[in-house]
């Protein structure tokens, strides 16, 4: 039987459940990835994000080659046309399975099922795995059958589930036989109105400027499989040390692994593996970096769980309803100095100096941006959601949206509203002597370690656009009056 892999965040040949049962079950294989920029674009994802996945793919076709599975793309616009042409290569390539593991965020179900139900009408049969987490969404429930809205008890429940059984990754799939002894999968198909199925990756895509993927070198960033599980073998050298350091920007000490995991270069069960393997099997206890490390991959897994169990979150909506009733400010111009790293607040402008020119922030960062324009400018949490998934090279729908929704005190298990972080405290706190500032604002470079978080005027580097204390007391009075 011929079989069809339909690859989408999950570019990587090792650990891939719909890959290898797919080479399991099919004599011959092909996979496929369906580019929809236009769908992507009206999901805020940006330049960085989109060029690191195209880097991703080219890698994973020519590991595929060497597995004799030819990777197709096809080129179309939105999710709407997905079923259509996806039925259309499944006949014209003879496909009798499709293979695809799970995606969560609604628009991507609904993409799912109406594929589903279409193959299903010519008779084609497609399955989709649960991968992209350590358990299944829908899995990890309270004793009445809930799903969690705190962490700390769904953390629990996971890693009593997690315990009872071991994480055994998939090995790459077996070397698969050239098609019908000896031809070939064609090298493309004509599929009518001007799309064509081909083996070639698009260099250019409508709406993005993706020129970094023939270097396959995005921002600094290397693409791929290969890459990723480099980088998590040298993170495993330094793990133990991840409790004590990870909230230091200035120190290289998280894994930096988020942009594989979102693109599925590596694998949420690959992480877990390697962090387990370092402490005796055990998923607590043991080495402190690695049961905080292995804590905050099952923050990824709880955001990827909530958006299953709350399709609201998928459609704009804050966790808490009430919170609806917040006046946030719509200020244009106060939301583009946030931006671009002009608040006059020296550790808001170097976290956002590290995004725009990276692609990616630290996590304390994370928190700390998000909070100055959520709770101190009191700005719509939904502007810089957005905002961020344009610019990050990690920017993952779930992670993002809980981050922020936590951050702004609208989410789930969030940030009590009237803890708002105060991003000099932060500053003197977790970059201490100013070293990240440093790095990024060399405008202030020169300033002592106790001026340096909250500078007196200084050249070429703007005044507080905000009164930080007043924003404060602002933004406790509305969450206030919600109760
Ligand atoms: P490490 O510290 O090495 O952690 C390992 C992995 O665990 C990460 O790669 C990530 O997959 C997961 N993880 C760690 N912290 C969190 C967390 N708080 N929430 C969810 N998963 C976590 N993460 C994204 O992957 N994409 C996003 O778009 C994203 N947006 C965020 C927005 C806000 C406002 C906040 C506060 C956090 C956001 N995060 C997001 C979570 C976190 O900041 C990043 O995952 C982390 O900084 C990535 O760096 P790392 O790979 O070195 O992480």
């Amino acid at each position: 039987a011929r079989g069809l892999v339909w690859f989408r965040s999950d570019l990587r040949m090792q650990d891939n459940s719909a890959l290898y049962r797919a080479s399991q079950c099919c004599e011959y294989l092909a996979a496929l990835f369906i580019a929809c920029p236009h769908n992507w674009k009206s999901h805020g994802e940006g330049d960085a994000l989109v060029a690191f996945r195209m880097a991703c793919l080219h890698e994973l076709q020519t590991r595929l080659q060497t597995r004799n599975i030819p990777l197709y793309c096809l080129n179309i616009s939105t999710f709407s046309q997905v079923p259509k042409a996806l039925q259309q290569v499944a006949l014209r390539l003879k496909i009798e399975g499709v293979f695809a593991n799970a995606e969560y965020p609604i628009n991507e179900q609904r993409r799912d099922h109406a594929v589903r139900d279409i193959l299903c009408k010519s008779g084609i049969h497609i399955e989709y795995y649960s991968d992209r987490t350590l358990l299944p969404p829908g899995s990890v429930r309270t004793g009445n059958g809930e799903p969690y809205k705190v962490f700390t008890p769904f953390k629990r429940t996971l890693l009593q589930l997690c315990a009872e059984s071991a994480v055994n990754p998939l090995p790459v799939p077996r070397k698969m036989p050239i098609l019908d002894g000896g031809s070939h999968w064609p090298k493309w198909l004509e599929m009518g109105r001007g799309v064509r199925l081909t083996q070639k990756i698009p260099s250019q895509l409508p709406h993005y400027s993706i020129d970094n993927t023939v270097t396959g070198m995005v921002k600094g960033w290397k693409a791929g499989e290969k890459e990723a599980q480099k980088r998590l073998k040298l993170f495993g050298e330094r793990i133990t040390r991840y409790q004590a350091e990870r909230d230091f920007p200035a120190l290289d000490s998280t894994s930096r692994l988020s942009p594989y995991l979102n693109s599925g270069a590596i694998s949420i069960r690959q992480c877990a593996y390697m962090a387990l393997s370092l402490n005796d099997g055990n998923w607590q206890g043991g080495s402190e970096g690695i049961a905080c490390w292995i804590s905050e991959l099952i923050w990824r897994e709880f955001y990827t769980h909530l958006l299953v169990d709350f399709p609201r979150l998928s459609k704009g909506q804050p966790f808490k309803l009430e919170t609806e009733r917040i006046p946030w400010v719509y200020n244009q111009k106060l939301f583009d100095c946030w931006g671009r790293g002009e608040t006059g607040v020296p550790i808001v402008d170097a976290a956002m100096h590290q995004l725009n020119e990276s692609a990616w922030m630290h996590n304390r960062l994370r928190m700390i941006v998000a909070s100055f324009l959520s709770k101190n400018m009191l700005i719509d949490w939904r502007w810089g959601e957005r905002y961020f998934m344009q610019h990050l090279i990690d920017g993952d729908f779930a992670s993002n949206n809980g981050g922020w929704q936590w951050t702004a005190s609208t989410g789930t298990d969030a940030a009590p509203y009237f803890r708002v972080f105060n991003p000099y405290s932060q500053s003197q706190k977790f970059d201490p002597d100013g070293t990240f500032i440093r790095r990024y604002i060399p405008e202030l470079a020169s300033l002592n370690n106790r001026e340096i978080h909250n500078p007196p005027p200084v050249s070429g580097y703007p005044q507080v656009i905000c009164d930080v204390g007043a924003g404060r007391k602002r933004a406790i009075a509305v969450f206030a009056r919600l109760k």
